[in-house]
């Protein structure tokens, strides 16, 4: 009697990654993934599912399913509920599925580092957030100023240039985020974020939120040192797109006095800067007692809180299925930074950044915005940083389904930012 024929197939929703002789093939509906390991005869059954002429169906037999060790992996593939088998005598016509174009065909190509062709008049459009650090004028000396603000926005008073003033120190000028914001028109500038230094301390701060109000959704970020006095009016009368943000970190509190204080001060948004473990009960304490929605963690790297990190923050497996990725996503994780890409930082001392790590682009009155994208999409690409690029991630199956790379991994010089990479070849 013939063996029986089956059409096999992959639900479209499928994202499949080949790397040598592994393979995961990840559920984008369910956030769920399956990987094998050194099982070369899979693979070659995957790169045959995913050619142009198969679009991710093959006739199959029990036997041969059977003779290439492949019946464990159809009852994986049902039980993840990423495809199945259709008995051919039930379904004469092969079934039509839109695979999602994986790209394990071009695996073995370069994308290209420098995004050139998209450097034309139109790249300035690429712009959807602007950071202006207005002032660098403050008089605290936080231990986290500095490398703070190079992991996440904090303020930063910029005392380690000695050409500045702690107490005076350069700042922006009206007319300077005027020119920026007349050369960006047309962005599509969804925020645009205003820190300090001592922000409350900015002479131009009431004109400031004119000049912004209503036309931009605005942050304006404040430190609770600088807060005796509460919020300048100026910030809390009026726009109603403007949100103030409290950045407060744990470390530097005195309960419970600091309790009352944050009670009142009542911001939009808190920031907890963390950095340690003895914080987490403080910080449990602090969440219970201000019965407010919208508090942010924000895990600070010190240069010597690894194992916090390790244990509080390094994504696991448990985390990456909690969060759900499409298609889409996963794909634009493939071909740029999705967390930086748009970004523009403008300094005190008038430089421009793309990343706050990096080089800057060029300053204030030199550079157009223009040229300062034109400068990051040809030479510095701090927008196209992705883990497809950088050791390990570039040999690990998750590259494009881990979070970007963010100012954690170049600060702390660790690419693998999580708990799943065990070696170059295996993960748990
Ligand atoms: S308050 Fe902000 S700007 Fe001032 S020293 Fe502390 S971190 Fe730096
Ligand atoms: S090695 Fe890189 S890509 Fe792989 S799981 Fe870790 S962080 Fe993600």
């Amino acid at each position: 009697m013939p063996d029986k024929s089956y059409w096999f197939y992959l639900e479209s929703f499928v994202y499949a990654v080949i790397k040598g002789r592994d393979l995961l093939l990840y559920n984008s509906l369910t956030g769920k993934f399956l990987s094998y390991m050194d099982r070369p005869r899979l693979v070659e059954f995957l790169l045959d599912l995913d050619r142009k002429e198969n679009l991710y169906v093959l006739k199959v037999s029990r036997e041969f399913l059977r003779d290439n060790g492949l019946e464990g992996f159809m009852g994986d593939i049902k039980d993840y509920f990423m495809g199945d088998l259709i008995d051919v005598s039930l379904t004469p016509k092969k079934p039509f599925i839109m695979p999602p174009h994986l790209d394990n065909r071009e695996e073995g190509g370069q994308r290209p580092r420098r995004i050139i062709r998209n450097v034309s008049g139109d790249s300035l459009f690429s712009i959807n957030e602007l950071t202006f650090f207005v002032t660098s004028r403050c008089e605290k000396n936080c231990t986290a100023c500095d490398s703070a603000g190079k992991q996440f926005l904090w303020c930063t008073g910029e005392k380690e240039s000695s050409e500045l003033d702690p107490v005076s120190g350069p700042m922006l000028e009206l007319t300077e985020i005027k020119e920026i914001l007349d050369q960006t028109k047309g962005c599509p500038i969804k925020t645009v974020n205003i820190i300090g230094g001592d922000l409350t301390r900015y002479p131009h701060l009431n004109r400031l939120v004119d000049l912004l109000c209503p036309s931009f959704n605005v942050n304006y970020y404040f430190h609770f040192s600088h807060l005796k006095n509460g919020f300048p009016d100026a910030v809390t009368s009026g726009c109603s797109q403007s949100k103030v943000t409290l950045l407060v970190d744990c470390s530097t509190l005195a309960l419970p006095c600091d309790l009352n204080h944050l009670k009142h001060l009542q911001p939009d948004k808190i920031v907890f800067l963390i950095q340690r473990d003895e914080e987490i009960p403080i910080l449990e304490e602090l969440i219970e007692n201000l019965k407010t929605g919208n508090i942010a963690v924000q895990p600070y790297f010190n240069g010597h809180n690894l194992d916090f990190f390790k244990a509080n923050v390094f994504s696991d497996q448990e985390s990456l299925i909690e969060t759900i990725l499409d298609i889409g996503t996963i794909k634009a994780r493939r071909s740029y930074n999705t967390l930086s890409y748009g970004k523009m930082f403008i300094r005190s001392d008038k430089k421009i950044y793309s990343d706050l790590n990096g080089k800057p682009l060029g300053r204030l009155g030199e550079i157009s915005m223009e040229t300062a994208v034109v400068s990051e999409l040809s030479e510095h690409g701090n927008w196209l940083k992705v883990r497809r690029d950088v050791v390990p991630c570039k040999d690990c199956l998750l590259d494009s389904i881990c979070p970007p790379l963010s100012n954690l991994e170049t600060v702390s010089g660790i690419n693998n930012s999580c708990n799943i990479w065990n070696d170059h070849r295996n993960m748990k």
